[in-house]
């Protein structure tokens, strides 16, 4: 099988007695969007600089297309970066900046300028190819940046939280203009972002990184649904996490003992009885009435309060033990039952809506 596009294959990166990056591997295929995402501090910057050539790995190898690359110069890579301040020239016009790129690779005089102007035409600023940089929205410049960067039609496209200074409205639209130019391009995008919803609507596939290591990498649905462990449920998504210990197993399901009552939870993982657990249950999954909290996974609580998101709203419920639990719903689901602060309700779940993680 042929080697993916991008390898990186063991990189550490330690700065003194730091180590950003712990032993990182991750493969990255031709013409895939790929979201590196956590906390901020986790590395996700120093491995993308890494891949740009403006840091070294101290351990470890970058191959592109089988080359590696960890002594090659940014500016002889074909992994352009652009970042949040765009490093525009402001005191240039925008077609000058356009055509720098082509500039530092020898690129002459009308065909410089013929292909500048084809990048700024299809990114919808070719009106704009005399005006300064400081003359433009936030938008604008952004796709300035864009155009610079691709003109040079690199392989791979290096974004480091690229939309992050830019307003809410705005960044929901360029998100859908970055996928649909990603997928015209079939150019293979790399994007740092600390948001999940960021990396969920554009991605392929997310490489969620906690403390300089990659903590589970998958398309975004199943990272969603399936979390690998009790970091990336946290972060990812709005899930229920609840402690307890393996009582038995039968069919495919656990009975699991926790402060709340004995939850019955999918048993995919090589489990045993007695294992320490954690019960994760994603609060959109859950159900609410104000019946008797009866039967299989049902679990009585007190509203807290309740978060408006559009048409969706959150509840936070208190179910004793000092635990608040979410549920997410509609909010023509939710008004017949009148959820106000105070009230008593049952939530209810399906064992199969579960995931086991074994506690490490
Ligand atoms: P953010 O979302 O805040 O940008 P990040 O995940 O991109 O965070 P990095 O910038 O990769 O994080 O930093 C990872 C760790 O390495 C941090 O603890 C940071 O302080 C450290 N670090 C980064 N660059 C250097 C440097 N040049 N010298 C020393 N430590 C550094």
């Amino acid at each position: 099988m042929p080697e993916p596009l991008l390898v990186l294959d063991g990189i550490v990166k330690r700065y003194d007695d730091h180590t950003a990056v712990h032993r990182l591997d991750l493969d990255i295929a031709a013409g895939e969007f790929i979201a590196l995402m956590g906390p901020s501090g986790c590395g996700k910057t120093t491995t993308l600089r890494m891949i740009a050539g403006l840091e070294t790995p101290s351990e470890g190898e970058i191959r592109l297309r089988g080359r590696r690359m960890n002594e090659v110069k940014p500016w002889e890579r074909d992994t352009p970066l652009v970042w949040q301040s765009l490093a525009l020239f402001p005191f240039m016009s925008v077609l000058k900046n356009v055509e720098f790129g082509l500039k530092m690779r020898d690129v002459v005089g009308p065909e410089r300028t013929r292909r500048a102007m084809s990048w700024l035409e299809r990114l919808g600023i070719a009106k704009y190819r005399d005006r300064k940089i400081d003359q433009l929205s936030g938008g604008e410049r952004q796709r300035v940046a864009l155009a610079r960067a691709l003109v040079t039609e690199p392989e791979i496209l290096l974004l480091d939280e690229p939309l992050s200074a830019l307003d809410a409205h705005l960044v929901i639209r360029m998100q859908a203009e970055l996928k649909q130019l990603q997928q015209q391009l079939g150019i293979t995008f790399c994007y740092v972002t600390h948001s999940q919803s960021e990396a969920f609507a554009m991605a392929d596939r997310v490489a969620i990184m906690a403390e300089g290591r990659l903590q589970q990498v998958g398309p975004p649905r199943e990272v969603y649904r399936a979390p690998a462990n009790r970091f990336v449920a946290e972060f990812v998504g709005a899930n229920n996490i609840l402690s307890g210990r393996i009582v038995s197993l039968a069919k495919g399901l656990a009975a699991v003992d926790t402060p709340f009552g004995t939850l019955q939870a999918k048993a995919d993982q090589a489990c045993q009885a007695g294992d320490p657990v954690a019960v994760v249950v994603s609060a959109d999954r859950v159900t609410v009435s104000d019946g008797k909290a009866e039967g299989e996974n049902a679990l009585a609580g007190t509203v807290i309060s309740e978060e408006f998101v559009g048409a969706f709203v959150t509840l936070h419920v208190d179910i004793g033990e000092d635990k608040s639990f979410r549920a997410q719903l509609q909010q023509h689901a939710l008004e017949p039952l009148g959820a106000v602060r105070g009230k008593r309700l049952t939530l209810r779940w399906k064992p199969e809506h579960t995931v086991i993680l074994k506690n490490k």
